[in-house]
C-alpha cells in the first residue's frame, strides 16, 4: 500500500498552483505538442495526413477546428484531468487560429509552411520547440 507523507500536497499555495499551470501550458504543452505531431508524421497517421490533404493550399484558411479533439478535451475534463484538458484545448484553439487568422502573423506563417513542407515547423503554439530541435523554417 502506498502511504502519503504526512501533509504531502497540503501546503501548495495558490502561487504554486498557478506556476504549475503556467509551466504545464507554456513549457510542457509545446514540447508534447511538438513531439506528438512529429511522431504522427513519422508514423504517417492517416487522420493527420487527411488534415494536410484537406486544408492545403487555397483551403488552408477554411479549417474550422476538429470536433474529435474537442470531444477528447471534454472527456478529459469529465475525468477531472483539468490540466490535460487545458493543454489539449490550447492546441485545438491554436491550430484553428493559426489557420484562420492571418493577423496572428508569425504563427500563421509558421504552420502554413508546415502544410507545404511536412518536415519542418511541427509546433502549433510556439516557435521555440522547432528552434531547439532544428526543424524551424522561416
Ligand atoms: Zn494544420
Ligand atoms: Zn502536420
Amino acid at each position: 500500500m502506498i502511504t502519503r507523507m504526512p501533509g504531502a500536497g497540503e501546503h501548495h499555495t495558490p502561487i504554486m498552483h498557478l506556476l504549475t499551470l503556467l509551466i504545464s501550458l507554456f513549457v510542457v504543452q509545446p514540447l508534447v505538442e511538438y513531439w506528438l505531431h512529429r511522431f504522427v508524421h513519422y508514423l504517417l497517421v492517416e487522420y493527420h495526413i487527411d488534415h494536410h490533404r484537406n486544408w492545403g493550399n487555397g483551403k488552408y484558411w477554411d479549417y474550422n477546428g476538429d470536433w474529435a479533439v474537442r470531444c477528447v478535451v471534454a472527456y478529459f475534463a469529465i475525468l477531472g484531468w483539468y490540466t490535460a484538458a487545458l493543454m489539449l484545448l490550447k492546441y485545438e484553439i491554436m491550430h484553428t487560429v493559426v489557420h484562420r487568422w492571418p493577423g496572428f502573423k508569425r504563427m500563421h506563417r509558421h504552420h502554413f509552411l508546415h502544410h507545404h513542407n511536412k518536415s519542418c515547423n511541427y509546433s502549433f503554439s510556439a516557435i521555440w520547440p522547432d528552434r531547439i530541435f532544428g526543424t524551424l523554417a522561416e
